[in-house]
């Protein structure tokens, strides 16, 4: 008698799981972790009082449809409540578009360097993810653009991307936008947008509301200090909001979630306090491991992405474990298609002054 299991759908067998940073180091009491980008500050303590608030009405379902966090969000940026989308974190909305707009023999498109999530929620669907070269850690339109074909469904692109930290400028995107077809959509990933200060950076919503196939994601996870609490959004077309509408779980975003969403929304001096704090801490950091010799990109983001010489005792993975020995948490980048590299979040001072101790240490070969 044979014996039949259930059986995945054949493309789940190249799925790979998304593996996020590790939170503690066995035997060290309190690691310092800075390998997930999450907010050096915290939470808004305005936002931790508004889920305290809905702690009492925890056996009421949320509103599905999210009505005051989304009237909150495009009150606050001046965009259309009816065409935002909110998720249990921008992830959600990432796949739930891939979801949408991919399937079996669809292609995928997202840079060489890109986010992890684009490529996972692509093979998900049965579509093929083709990753596009960058050019000095950069995304490339023009690299993109040559991928495209008739398959081609999505282009995935974090702006600034997660782990190089570099960035597009509005008008490299709208030459993105200009030359491909309207038949693909073009998902920015702005999960680090609050963090960059380039002048010829921009929300894009402009892009949004001239065309029929631009959706921008953002998040709460990063500089609101939210990630534990999965909240995410997007602004995109109406015609895109009324199919995630009908695909999405009705209850994903939770009550305390959305209360926090509107609250943290509020608190803007908490905002620009962590703006301020990472952007002084990103420029302290960069500055000292540059001068130790090693190589870090400009950061536009919360981290840095630094680069170890490729010898063994001197390379990254030498480096991590030489932080993790001393309780600091890095993240590696082998996954990302950057085995020499370390990306370091931007934690609070006494963090970065440890972790560039440490690195001092590591690089000038104390004793280990
Ligand atoms: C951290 C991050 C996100 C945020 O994901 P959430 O699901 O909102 O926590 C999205 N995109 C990129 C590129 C990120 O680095």
């Amino acid at each position: 008698m044979s014996i039949t299991l259930p059986a995945p759908r054949p493309e789940l067998h190249d799925l790979q799981p998304y593996v996020g940073g590790e939170s503690s180091v066995p035997g060290i009491a309190r690691a310092i972790k800075l390998a997930s980008n999450e907010s050096a500050l915290g939470p808004s303590p305005k936002a931790v009082a508004a889920v305290r608030d809905a702690a009492s009405l925890l056996h009421r379902y949320p509103d599905g449809a999210c009505h005051a966090l989304r009237t909150a969000l495009a009150g606050h940026f001046g965009l259309d409540a009816a065409r935002i989308v909110c998720g249990a974190g921008s992830d959600e909305l990432i796949t739930l578009l891939a979801r949408a707009y991919a399937g079996p023999g669809d292609e995928v498109l997202y840079t060489e360097h890109g986010f992890l999530m684009y490529p996972i929620a692509a093979v998900a669907v049965g579509a093929r993810a083709i990753a596009a070269p960058e050019v000095a850690l950069t995304a490339d339109p023009d690299s993109l653009l040559a991928l495209v074909g008739p398959r081609t469904r999505v282009v995935f692109l974090a702006n600034p991307n997660n782990p190089t930290g570099t960035y597009l400028s509005t008008d490299a995107l709208k030459h993105l936008r200009r030359r491909l077809p309207d038949n693909v959509l073009l998902v920015l990933d702005l999960a680090y947008a609050e963090f960059v200060d380039a002048a010829d950076y921009g929300p894009c919503w402009e892009l949004v509301d001239a065309h029929d196939n631009v959706v921008v994601t953002r998040t709460y996870s990063k500089i609101y200090g939210l990630g534990g609490l999965r909240l995410g959004w997007a602004y995109m077309p109406a015609a895109i909001a009324d199919v995630l509408n009908r695909l999405r779980n009705p209850f994903s975003v939770s009550s305390a979630a959305q209360a926090a969403g509107i609250a943290a929304l509020g608190d803007v001096q908490f905002v620009e306090r962590a703006r301020d704090h990472n952007r002084v801490w990103r420029a302290w950091t960069t500055d000292k491991l540059r001068a130790l010799g090693l190589s870090v990109g400009d950061s536009y983001a919360n981290f840095v992405l630094v680069r170890f010489p490729v010898e063994p005792g001197t390379d990254s993975a030498a480096a991590d474990a030489f932080l993790k020995q001393r309780g600091i948490i890095a993240r590696r980048m082998n996954s990302y298609r950057l085995p020499d590299a370390l990306r370091l979040s931007i934690g609070l001072e006494t963090e970065m002054r440890a972790a560039v101790d440490v690195l001092t240490d590591f690089v000038q070969g104390t004793p280990r």
